[in-house]
This record gives structure tokens, sequence and C-alpha cells, in this order.
């Protein structure tokens, strides 16, 4: 599917999140901050990749409703990651949306063949798909990957990355093109400061 935007940053990673934890970096990425294009933003573009990701059956009716509960549930994650990144917790009003979805949201348990017990969405419904972003993020949050996923320490950028780092120090999305931008408007703001104190 082509899009008017032709290329999206989200489709080739840097610092790509281990599956399926990648399906909730994916989401956080469908906007470049802060002005960049919004992948959500038009049905023509959302409705392919709801459907890619697994988040909107084919064919599905997917209205205005649902693409504004995506988005909002898309900050409310990043909202998170900026808190793994060790920024504030996210406020109750970040996360209204992923609550929403908890609230109407149901999960159904199965058993594989060794066993191994599954837990996965039920219904069809984008609200309905969007359970399984909870259920990444629960199972990441125990095996503790999650607390690697975050956002950029740059607050115009806040792209979501997998902190690979052994120490789990990584601040950036990208240090050759965020961290160091942002280092040198910072040092710039601070000789601005000391020129004019
Ligand atoms: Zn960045």
């Amino acid at each position: 599917m082509s899009s008017p935007h032709g290329h999206w940053l989200g489709d080739t990673e840097s610092k790509p999140a281990p599956p399926p934890l990648n399906r909730v970096q994916a989401l956080v990425n469908t906007l470049e901050l802060p002005t960049g294009p919004d992948r959500l933003a038009d049905p023509a573009d959302a409705v392919p990749w709801l459907v890619d990701n697994g988040f909107a059956a084919p064919g599905a009716d997917v209205g205005p409703d649902d693409l504004a509960l995506v988005r909002g549930v898309r900050e409310a994650l990043r909202a998170m990651l900026v808190h793994n990144a060790g920024g504030p917790p996210p406020g109750a009003k970040a996360i209204a949306p992923l609550r929403q979805v908890a609230a109407v949201g149901a999960a159904r348990s199965d058993l594989g063949e060794h066993g191994e017990i599954m837990l996965s969405a039920t219904g069809d419904t984008v609200p309905a798909r969007l359970v399984e972003l909870l259920l990444i993020v629960r199972d990441a949050q125990r095996d503790g990957t999650w607390a690697r996923l975050k956002a950029c320490g740059n607050d115009e950028c806040r792209w979501a990355f997998y902190d690979q780092s052994r120490n789990h120090g990584g601040t950036w999305c990208d240090m050759a093109s965020c961290g160091n931008k942002l280092k040198n408007r910072q040092f710039r703001a601070r000789k601005r400061q000391a020129r004019s104190g």
C-alpha cells in the first residue's frame, strides 16, 4: 500500500524492540513529532496500517472515533515510555484512553499443545483488538523488557526506541541525529545565556 508520504520513518527502526513488544513501538512511532507526518490522521493511511498491524480486521469499518481512540492510546503509551526513560509518571488524563480500552475490552485464555497458556483479545472491533496492547505490555512488564522501551530524551522527538545498552542508560532514539542535535541546541542556549548574563 503506498501512502502520499511515500516513506514512513517507523518502517525501519534503528533500535527495534523484540516482538511482540515491537507492536507497541510501531504504534507510538506512527507520528513524527513535533509536526511531522501522522500515519493515523487520515483513514487512507491509517486503515491499511491498522490491518497490517492486527488492530483492525481486513475490510472492517474504521470510524473517526476508532482513529481518535487509537491516537489517544498511542499518546498514553508514549507517556508511559517517557516515564520508562526517567520522566514523570503518566498522569491520569494521559492514560485515560488506555484505561478506556481496558474497561471495554476482554481477553480470552487458551492452551497451546505443550500446555503453554496464551491470552488474546476477543472481538473484532478496533477497541476490542487494542486489548492486545495491554496483554503485550503486561508480559513485558513481567519479563523486564518493558523498562527498556523508552521515549527519546529529546522532548521534540519522543520517538520510541528499545534501549539495548548494558546499563539501560540509553537516552536518545539515535545519537547521531537526535542526541547531538539537542546537545548542540542546549550548548548554544547556554552560550547565549552566558553572553547576556
Ligand atoms: Zn529522538
